[in-house]
């Protein structure tokens, strides 16, 4: 989404001058773009609606895995899927590594699912010699929503894209 920096001021000259130009419109014209504003505001409400779809597809495929496989030392199971349950003979299957703006990111091989976070600077230093190999995911409330930066447990994108679509002008 491109991020626009406008003052109150500008907005409100630009409201008006598009208020303007639309009290201006013939009958027809004014049709069309009542419509191109519906199309855009059912596009956008489609853009918020797939977007929380994705999170809640995200976070159910998430949560259905263990991100974890049993270990060498388990025979004829060792890299196979354990269960959430499984302790003992088992590791975390994940990856990861640390970033040049500080933050480091954790995999699950088996379920995709990634994990953001600010590591301490010791940590970042170790983490960037030494990578992250079978390391458990953190926590949401210490894991960075990569949209919005925020804490997971914090999340603001749907609110973001929610203002972002009532920000947007309506037909009457
Ligand atoms: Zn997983
Ligand atoms: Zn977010």
């Amino acid at each position: 989404m491109p991020s626009v920096n406008m003052s109150p001021e500008d907005l409100q000259r630009i409201l008006e001058a598009v208020i303007s130009k639309v009290q201006q419109l013939n009958p027809l014209e004014q049709r069309t773009y009542d419509e191109m504003i519906a199309k855009e505001r059912r596009r956008d409400l489609l853009a918020v609606e797939v977007g929380r779809a994705e999170m809640a597809a995200q976070r159910a495929k998430r949560d259905g895995c263990s991100h974890k496989r049993y270990n060498a030392t388990s025979g004829k199971l060792s890299g196979q899927s354990a269960p959430k349950s499984a302790t003992g003979n088992v590791e975390w299957c994940t990856g990861g590594q640390a970033y040049q703006n500080g933050l480091a990111m954790i995999f699950c091989s088996r379920c995709h699912s990634d994990w953001w976070f600010k590591p301490e600077q010791s940590y970042y230093t170790f983490i960037m010699q030494n990578g992250l190999e079978g390391i458990e995911p953190p926590p949401d409330k210490e894991s960075i929503c990569i949209g919005c930066y925020e804490v997971k447990t914090n999340c603001k994108c749907a609110e973001i894209s929610q203002e972002y679509v009532n920000a947007h002008p309506t037909v009457a």
